[in-house]
């Protein structure tokens, strides 16, 4: 059985942070880049869209910084 699959059973086909039924992702968290039971959580695509979101927004912050500096 693949990881996904594993994990769509660990959830019950429902999105890991907001419990939607809506299209599931394998998301693999931070650090971690690899998708398996461990190390992914399924989640919608809106919930997919607030993480990256949250990572640009990282970034973007961190960016800023690094220009505020020199
Ligand atoms: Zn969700």
């Amino acid at each position: 059985m693949s990881s996904e699959a594993t994990m769509l059973e660990r959830c019950g086909s429902k999105c890991e942070l907001c419990g939607s039924d809506n299209p599931l992702t394998a998301y693999a968290v931070p650090p971690h880049s690899h998708v398996t039971v461990d190390t992914a959580i399924m989640v919608c695509d809106k919930c997919l869209g607030e993480i990256d979101e949250l990572k640009t927004s990282t970034t973007g912050a961190a960016l800023t910084t690094a220009c505020g500096a020199k």
